[in-house]
């Protein structure tokens, strides 16, 4: 039931050495894999993953309610390099979409079968009260106030805050506390915000998404754009020479990301952690990693789960 890269531990070495950014679909000879006995084929997973046939889980699960629907709603972010990004066959790729693609194909949902909805930050949690996503995986930090109207499982990754500035660094920011009244972009109902007005006095320029800060950096509105290190480390690598991370992307916060679903679904919440444990251990969590953010970043140690 175990959802199992088709590549061997020496195709996951190769897949280190090589990662190019585009998801894995052939072994470790090149070649495409063979068809299985179903005829299905594991190139027809954009990251590699092995589809559960038939699962079962208890009656009345979640579990149960989406495997047997065969399809399921995650949301993600559409603008973020590395984690959440639409590409030009109009499909999100990214670490955030290849752990989500982890779920799903645990349940036994193909990768084709999966409903993206664009979340921002500000409405991760309405959504998934609202029931218009059974998850997010979406960048999104674990905390005391957000647990008051969701649930996460996790953590699976800890990321940063840093700052990012125009390339040279004109305004000559060497960290926050450099940017005390000063504009800086950020995204409204992102911890991120929160901290840099609420820490250091920033005077905020807020937006929905962190794309729409981009042009406020380069036409000098702000002085910075500050989100999670690794959101930033996506713009820079997308935009080459036109941005640098302030202190080589130190951080000054942690960002512990979770993976958000109802509040009270301990059943879903523990077969998610389940799945993330297994995939920290098989070497599934690495080659995700490897084919989408390790591009650009190195591969993190595998966090340790958060089962409250
Ligand atoms: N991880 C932070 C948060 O959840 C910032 C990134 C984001 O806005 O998605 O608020």
């Amino acid at each position: 039931m175990r959802s199992k890269l088709m590549i061997g531990a020496a195709a996951l070495s190769i897949l280190a050495l090589t990662a190019c950014g585009g998801p894995a679909g052939t072994s470790s000879t090149g070649e495409p894999d063979a068809p299985d006995e179903t005829g299905a084929s594991s190139t027809e997973h954009p990251y590699g993953l092995e589809v559960a046939e038939s699962p079962e889980f208890e009656a009345g699960s979640t579990m149960a309610e989406l495997a047997e629907g065969g399809t399921i709603r995650i949301g993600t972010k559409f603008d973020q390099p590395l984690f959440g990004l639409v590409g030009p066959d109009g499909k999100p790729e990214g670490f955030d979409v290849a752990i989500g693609s982890l779920i799903a194909a645990e349940l036994g949902i193909p990768f084709d079968s999966i409903e993206w909805v664009e979340t921002v930050s500000a409405n991760r949690e309405t959504f998934i009260e609202n029931g218009n996503v059974d998850l997010v995986v979406a960048t999104y930090t674990i905390n005391d106030a957000r647990k008051e109207k969701i649930d996460f499982a996790g953590p699976y990754y800890f990321a940063g805050q840093a700052l990012m500035v125009q390339a040279g660094n004109p305004a000559g920011i060497e960290g926050p506390d450099d940017v005390s009244g000063q504009p800086v972009c950020s995204v409204e109902g992102s911890t991120p915000a929160a901290t840099i007005v609420d820490e250091y006095g920033a005077q905020l320029q807020a937006t929905d998404a962190y794309s729409n800060c981009l042009d406020p950096l380069r036409n000098g509105q702000v002085v910075a754009v500050t989100t999670d290190n690794v959101i930033l480390a996506g713009f820079v690598d997308q935009n080459a020479g036109e941005f640098e991370l302030v202190g080589d992307g130190a951080t000054f916060t942690e960002e512990p990301y979770g993976i958000g679903l109802t509040k009270g679904d301990d059943a879903f919440r523990t077969f998610i952690n389940d799945t993330l444990e297994a995939s920290f251990e098989d070497g599934v969590y690495d080659s995700l990693w490897e084919q989408t953010a390790g591009v650009v970043l190195p591969t993190p140690d595998a966090p340790t789960l958060d089962r409250y």
